[in-house]
């Protein structure tokens, strides 16, 4: 087995960053080998949780539990180890007729990291979780046994895990379930709102839509507080496509443009997200549009771009993000735009979803009926300030926030995990919410 080495290791968040020892294997008797040895670890797949969920001081990498077991082309049953990341399974899939049911907004995830966030997509309100899609993993537990669970089998240790970042033992493979497509394209519609009200009264209208996002200008204030761009769209039949389109299934590689390098900290400013912000919204000229795009900028506009993160410079920055129930889902989110247009603290990136009713049975996970809404802010000396009042807002509506994206939250909104009880498997994030 390799020697376990110190380096510095942060999250997508570039914050925190701590020293850790980190180990990858894909042998079972040597990852059994390293659970039992270590007092203290935690899994990690790629590091995109934003905040330290996946961090502590032993990891147990799943870069290399990275293949694909078994596919069933019949059913679109896919059995793959943790470490696949879920542009693979899109890469195999697409070309013959299958997508994910749930993704996040970045393909760049693991499928253990997906199961133990129980990540949610711009469909949940028809669609759920990834857990709702998934048919069973092998886990190991912290005395390094090896159990298979499912809704029949060690059911009580499936429903923990789905949502239980980490906490539960290490997923090593997963079974999942594909949607069936017919093309690589999507039917959009954007519709320009002009205000919260008219954001609000949109996503009620397009409760049947299967995919539905918004991209708020944070900064505006008064009667353009909530201006937003609405995302709609559909998975295109054949049928949609214009002719000159012979390859449903395939679509053009582009090259990706990297971050050459961190940027620094001036360069993030109220003015130039402010700036920002304009030119997206004006954009569009027309108040709705409709077009038949690729699946890839429909839900990664973000992986458009590699290593982004680094445009909030070497300090990092989080993502806010929390849900609030939806009869309050106005008002909650009316004053948190408020705390931040107030604070000048403009974020690049606000996203705002309706999440349907949550699975009673996946407790662990974030999602519940609500708005939910997620920001984008620098690491600064004034952040911990915003963020208490954040908090005492999504605290007031009786909100939550997204533990895969938390790094500084109020513990009592964070706390929401049960059944988690190892003593082995402990993340820094784990010990800060509870203090221990
Ligand atoms: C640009 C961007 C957009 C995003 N959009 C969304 C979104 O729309 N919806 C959403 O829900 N999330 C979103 N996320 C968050 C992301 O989907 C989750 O944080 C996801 O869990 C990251 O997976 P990962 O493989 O990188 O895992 P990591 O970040 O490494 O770990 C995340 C958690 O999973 C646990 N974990 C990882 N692998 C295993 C394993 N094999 N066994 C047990 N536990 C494990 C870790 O301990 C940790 O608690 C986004 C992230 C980014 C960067």
């Amino acid at each position: 087995m390799k020697k376990n080495y110190i380096k510095k290791i942060s999250n997508w968040g570039l914050f925190p960053e701590v020293e850790a020892t980190e180990r990858s294997e894909d042998i079972e008797k040597n990852i059994r080998e390293y659970i039992l040895q270590s007092r203290e670890v935690i899994a990690r797949g790629n590091g995109r949780c934003y905040g330290d969920a996946s961090l502590a001081e032993n990891i147990f990498s799943t870069k290399r539990l990275n293949k694909f077991l078994k596919f069933d082309r019949i059913n679109g049953i896919l059995e793959c180890e943790s470490g696949v990341l879920l542009s693979e399974i899109l890469e195999l899939g697409v070309p013959q007729g299958f997508f994910l049911y749930v993704t996040p907004g970045t393909k760049y995830i693991t499928v253990g990291g997906a199961i133990a966030s129980n990540v949610h997509g711009k469909n949940h309100h028809l669609e759920g979780c990834f857990g709702d899609h998934l048919l069973s993993f092998r886990m190991m537990t912290e005395r390094g046994e090896i159990l298979k669970c499912s809704r029949e089998e060690n059911s009580d240790l499936f429903w923990a895990t789905i949502g239980g970042m980490g906490l539960t033992g290490v997923i090593l493979s997963a079974e999942i379930e594909l949607k069936k497509i017919e093309t690589a394209y999507i039917k959009q519609e954007v519709i320009k709102a002009e205000n919260l009200e008219e954001i609000f009264q949109l996503f009620e209208e397009s409760e049947d839509w299967t995919y539905t996002v918004a991209w708020i200008d944070c900064l505006q204030k008064g009667k353009n507080m909530g201006r937003s761009l609405m995302m709609r769209g559909e998975h295109a039949l054949k049928s949609d496509l214009p002719a000159k389109i012979q390859q449903p299934l395939k679509l053009k590689q582009s090259l990706k443009p990297t971050v050459p390098f961190y940027f620094p900290s001036f360069v993030l400013n109220t003015w130039s997200v402010k700036i920002f912000n304009w030119l997206y919204f004006h954009k569009q000229r027309a108040k709705m549009i409709k077009n038949l795009i690729p699946y890839e900028p429909f839900f990664y506009p973000l992986d458009v771009v590699n290593e982004w993160n680094k445009i909030y410079g070497k300090k990092g920055f989080i993502q806010y993000q929390m849900v609030i129930p939806k009869e309050q889902g106005y008002e909650g989110m009316k004053e948190i735009l408020e705390v931040i247009s107030k604070s000048g603290e403009g974020s690049f990136l606000a996203v705002l979803k309706l999440f349907g009713d949550e699975n009673p049975q996946a407790y662990n996970s974030f999602p519940m009926r609500g708005y939910t809404l997620a920001l984008d802010f620098k690491v600064n000396k004034k952040l911990p300030q915003l963020v208490a009042k954040l908090d005492e807002v999504v605290e007031k509506y009786h909100g939550r926030i997204y533990r895969t994206k938390d790094s500084m939250s109020k513990p009592s909104l964070t706390n929401y995990l049960k059944n988690i009880n190892s003593t082995k498997f402990i993340s820094l994030q784990q010990k800060r919410i509870k203090k221990l």
